[in-house]
């Protein structure tokens, strides 16, 4: 989830890049606008995501676990991350 508002915090500065860029005149403003909100938005994510502690995991490498199977489809199998202890669903195909 953190890393979809990284992705739309850097899209953002991006765009405002590429209007700064395109445009001779009065873009500064559009630029620095896009940019101001894509960098809070970064700093947000970035802050929250570093609770989970580790490097990593906030990179999106984590050590999963196979835990057990899902209660409702049995070929869904519950990985968990040994480190933050996010759990991921995994649909196994036969
Ligand atoms: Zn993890």
């Amino acid at each position: 989830m953190f890393r979809k508002i990284e992705a739309i915090a850097i899209a953002l500065i991006f765009i405002g890049f590429l209007l700064w860029v395109s445009s001779s005149r009065f873009s500064f403003v559009p630029f620095s606008i896009l940019a101001a909100i894509g960098l809070t938005l970064l700093v947000i994510a970035r802050s929250r995501t570093q609770r989970h502690g580790s490097f990593l995991c906030r990179i999106g490498f984590h050590k999963n676990k196979h835990i057990g199977w899902d209660d409702e489809m049995k070929s869904v199998a519950i990985y968990q991350c040994e480190r933050c202890g996010r759990t991921k669903k995994v649909m196994k195909t036969v």
